[in-house]
């Protein structure tokens, strides 16, 4: 048996693909703490993982809400979050960590803090990374834009502080960038395949492409006699009311079956009366609802698109951050989608249009589909963690 330490940050997209994989873990008869935050509490202890709360430490949740949307655009002000959290985590995680000895760290990308612990108590460590694996060849594609990068090469003077008081609590870091960028000598779960990962080939063998780690619906899956659209903008950029607005005047007259799902945010009176042929919805069973979808008009987080492609739906492209650029690019340059070309009610519906009415979308969604389903999923993320957890086992003996 061994002992695995799961690290993550409050957001759904990041959380899901790790769940499939811890369910794994324990049933294999392992041991996984799981640090986290409330809103993903139940999520986490229904995989049977010994769930930890970092709420009391979040330096994010006591933003003012202007800051807030700085985190994850201004690489400056995200590292100085990053690193901040660090620190506040610092004294509960470690001395926990000291005394239970995991075998293994797996932690997100961005939860740099589960990193910085594994490199502090020289414990081996995963990185699980929810979007493209990023290295040069793939930035091009995410949208890194030079921008960003000028801007972290300024906060370096800063960073230099940040640095010093990581060192002082004893991380062995030596610079920002060594926190925040995985290299080719760093163990890294990617939850894709290596059909969908722009430029795979690029990425050493200590990648493992394990394909989306898609959950079960437990609910029975009803298809309609009609085409069925589903459409979303996912869990965190999804206040854009007029894009939502547009959607309903652009079906409310259609023969489709429309289920949109708005998120928690939106004011639904802006959205007026709501039309026979649309279901709407703060949230949906997403991997229910594409088993029933036609078509899904999405704002490409990875999840949504690996989930739709899983199941074969074609997509209409809407990305809203430059992450979600990265991904709707990939998805039309293999021709499995294509973009919204503006937020209007006529384009809306002639992209919509287009895709149902040519079925090479349908046959390209299915080509990465079946490279999904060729990938190891949760059971060789699984492989991959005991792997790396016995050999550390095997030398404490
Ligand atoms: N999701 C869901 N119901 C909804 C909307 C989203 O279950 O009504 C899930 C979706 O299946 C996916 C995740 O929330 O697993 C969203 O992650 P994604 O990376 O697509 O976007 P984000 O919300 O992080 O922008």
């Amino acid at each position: 048996m061994s002992k695995i330490a799961f690290f993550c940050i409050p957001a759904h997209g990041h959380t899901n693909p790790t769940l499939e994989v811890v369910k794994e873990l324990i049933s294999r008869r392992n041991e996984v703490w799981y640090y986290s935050y409330d809103i993903m509490k139940e999520k986490i202890e229904s995989t049977g993982a010994k769930y930890i709360s970092c709420d009391k430490y979040d330096i994010q949740m006591q933003l003012k809400p202007e800051d807030a949307d700085r985190v994850g655009k201004d690489i400056a002000f995200s590292t100085e979050i990053l690193v901040k959290t660090t620190l506040a985590l610092d004294e509960a995680i470690y001395e926990d960590m000291k005394a239970w000895k995991p075998d293994c760290i797996v932690a997100d990308s961005v939860a740099t803090w589960g990193k910085l612990t594994a490199m502090k108590l020289h414990v081996p460590f995963v990185s699980s990374t929810t979007t493209f694996a990023f290295n040069k060849y793939s930035a091009r594609i995410m949208k890194q834009d030079f921008k960003q990068l000028f801007q972290m090469m300024l906060s370096m003077g800063k960073s230099k502080k940040y640095i010093k008081m990581l060192q002082e609590k004893g991380y062995p870091v030596k610079n920002i960038i060594s926190i925040v960028q995985n290299d080719n000598d760093t163990d890294t779960i990617v939850y894709t395949s290596p059909e969908f990962q722009p430029f795979s080939e690029t990425f050493s063998d200590k990648y493992v492409f394990v394909g989306p780690s898609i959950r079960k619906s437990d609910q029975q899956v009803y298809k309609s006699d009609k085409k069925t659209l589903y459409i979303s903008l996912g869990t965190v950029n999804n206040q854009v009311t007029s894009f939502f607005q547009n959607c309903i005047s652009a079906f409310k007259d259609s023969d489709l079956n429309v289920i949109m799902s708005v998120g928690d945010i939106i004011d639904l009176n802006d959205l007026g009366t709501i039309p026979e042929n649309i279901k709407l919805e703060r949230s949906v069973d997403q991997i229910n609802v594409l088993q029933q979808a036609d078509v899904f008009l999405t704002h490409c987080g990875m999840n949504s698109v690996s989930e739709a492609l899983y199941y074969q739906v074609p997509l209409v492209l809407f990305p809203q951050t430059n992450e979600q650029s990265g991904v709707a690019y990939r998805v039309n340059e293999l021709g499995a989608g294509i973009y919204l070309k503006e937020n209007n009610v006529a384009a809306i519906r002639q992209a919509v249009k287009e895709i149902l009415e040519n079925s090479l979308y349908r046959r390209n969604a299915q080509k990465i589909s079946e490279s999904f389903h060729n990938c190891g999923g949760a059971k060789a993320a699984a492989d991959r963690i005991l792997f790396i957890a016995e050999k550390r086992a095997s030398q404490k003996l």
